[in-house]
């Protein structure tokens, strides 16, 4: 079964928690992406393991990722069409595995939003839910649905995942419906937006839409994606690993500030470059070069028990290297390859 890419929504606060959790019960998962009450993963094993998320307040799948939707009061509509149309068959295949029906008969909607927007999450829960209802042909229904859709709007993004069924039903009753909340804040789960970007948007030969290194254009695919933060043009880019990041960095007049997440302990690395000044955070960061790229990790410890963990990545014996001498094997900055 191929990749697919999952979210959990946890407690504010314990999202480090939740991703260790995630990796125990499903060892080949692989983590994304970490932001306030969200943990994303992808995960290519059989779907019934996912029940062993159920502690989980919400498990959703990624089902569809839509551009330009703009922010104005039009925006409701063409967004409404969008999921209405959206292809959501592998999202819904794996749903139904999971819930043991063919196809539901009922459903609702979640709607969190965050940006400045001409229409409240209220008018996209209506838009969508109409238009969604007359073209599937579910009912709409206010508690105990048998699908939850969830859509989420971030600017003039907005990602539509499915909600799987695996008992997130009780535990305390804490668990439920916490994963509707509105308007939530703007530092909610950016996260995923990298993430849905590079993973593809449909399936059977669809038009997909992936993010590309801003460096060698090569597909961002989840394993360590890298922003730069150019203070000089005040823009954010994505590389597939650090050593794009950091040869693109080199090449750049201003301050910038490159961020990824260490695989292991799931902390935010920090390679800051001022002047010829460069400087990790923190300053026990250690880097792996791959023949897929370069890696960044917390400390040397978590090199460790990273190459412990990934048999593929210790048979082509990294050294953990400072900062200092990632950079120097790196080099020189190539010439810039044009994306596609
Ligand atoms: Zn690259």
């Amino acid at each position: 079964m191929g990749e697919r890419t999952f979210f959990v929504l946890v407690q504010a606060a314990q999202e480090k928690e939740a991703a260790r959790r995630i990796l125990r019960e499903l060892p080949r998962a692989k983590l994304a992406r970490r932001a306030k009450g969200k943990v994303v993963f992808s995960f290519a094993g059989d779907v019934s393991e996912l029940a062993k998320l159920s502690w989980a307040q919400g498990l959703y799948i990624l089902a569809a990722h839509f551009d330009d939707v703009g922010r104005d009061r039009a925006a409701v509509d063409v967004l409404a069409a969008q999921v209405a149309q959206a292809d959501i068959e592998q999202a819904l295949g794996v749903w139904a595995k999971l819930a043991g029906m063919a196809a539901p008969d009922s459903f609702s909607l979640e709607v969190t939003r965050a940006g400045l927007h001409g229409f409240s999450s209220f008018d996209v829960e209506r838009a969508v839910t109409g238009l969604v209802a007359r073209k599937r042909g579910w009912k709409p229904v206010a508690e105990g649905a048998a699908l939850v859709m969830r859509v989420e709007i971030y600017s003039d993004e907005a990602l539509l995942s499915v909600k799987l069924p695996v008992g997130n039903k009780d535990e305390g009753g804490r668990m439920k419906d916490e994963g509707g909340r509105r308007d939530s804040g703007g530092a909610a789960a950016l996260c995923c937006l990298i993430l849905a970007a590079a993973m593809s948007v449909g399936a059977r030969g669809q038009a997909e839409q992936k993010a590309v290194c801003a460096m060698c254009g090569r597909e961002v695919d989840g394993t360590q994606p890298v922003t730069v933060a150019d203070f000089g043009q005040g823009t954010t880019l994505r590389y597939d690993n650090l050593a794009c990041a950091l040869k693109d960095m080199a090449l750049r007049m201003a301050t910038s500030l490159a961020e990824a997440t260490c695989p292991v302990s799931l902390k935010v690395l920090k390679v800051i470059r001022t002047g010829i000044k460069w400087t990790a955070d923190p300053p026990t960061a250690r880097f792996m070069l791959l023949k897929e790229g370069m890696f960044a990790f917390a400390s040397q410890k978590e090199f460790i028990q990273f190459l412990a963990r990934n048999a593929d990545a210790a048979k082509q014996r990294p050294k953990p290297l400072t900062l200092r001498q990632a950079l120097a094997v790196i080099g020189k900055p190539p010439p810039r390859a044009s994306p596609r």
